[in-house]
């Protein structure tokens, strides 16, 4: 874009913190102050998600974040996904020193993927990917189009709802490898769970997890 153009369009539409909405300063990127400093830090991971050897998360699911989160995934705020991507992609970098051998993620249906015009998630992966200097790989296919998860309530409805809902779409790109599976919303861990058993099933070394968001759980 040429420059006068750039300047036009940031007028039009200067930047905006991802979690307040408030206008950005020129010096800040994807957060305004007052959220990059005030908003907690996701610290609880006590809770054992089955399959899941390791899982992380930015931000607790309330406030501010929660709304976030529902503009991006249901009113068309795609362009969230650079900006999580690289808050994310920070957090990643210091808490998985371990490694892994490739980035997936926690897919829509097709049919739904068509409806919204986007997969949210398979946004965030690319992002958080790119970030890392990585190439975020499709491991799963949801075949099966469940009732949302937001509706349900109980970790074993939720659990059902999920069963074999999800496939693998090549079990050779997983075999023998440690995966990690993003997702932008962690409630009870029943999805994740359900995709990393599949993962794992198909011959993945192990699988590990990483959310923009989790559920405050017993903190
Ligand atoms: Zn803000």
């Amino acid at each position: 874009m040429k420059l006068w153009l750039e300047g036009l369009w940031t007028l039009l539409f200067p930047p905006k913190c991802v979690l307040c909405g408030d206008i950005l300063q020129p010096q800040e990127t994807d957060l305004c102050r007052r959220c990059r400093t005030g908003t907690e830090i996701y610290k609880n991971f006590r809770k054992r998600i089955p399959f899941v050897a390791k899982w992380r998360a930015l931000w607790y699911y309330e406030g501010d974040v929660r709304f976030s989160l529902l503009r991006f995934k249901f009113r068309g705020k795609r362009s969230y996904a650079e900006s999580y991507g690289r808050l994310l992609a920070m957090r990643i970098a210091e808490e998985f020193p371990e490694g892994y051998d490739l980035i997936t993620w926690v897919p829509v249906s097709k049919r739904r993927k068509h409806r919204r015009g986007y997969d949210q998630v398979e946004l965030l992966a690319a992002a958080v990917a790119a970030e890392l200097g990585q190439t975020a790989v499709s491991t799963l296919i949801k075949h099966r189009d469940n009732p949302p998860q937001s509706g349900i309530t109980g970790m074993a409805q939720r659990k059902a709802n999920v069963l074999n809902v999800y496939r693998i779409a090549d079990p050779q790109t997983v075999k023998g490898k440690r995966i990690l599976l993003l997702d932008d919303i962690l409630t009870t861990g029943a999805t994740v769970s359900e995709c990393a058993r599949v993962l794992m099933t198909a011959g993945a070394k192990e699988v590990y997890c990483a959310a923009v968001a989790a559920n405050s759980h017993e903190r």
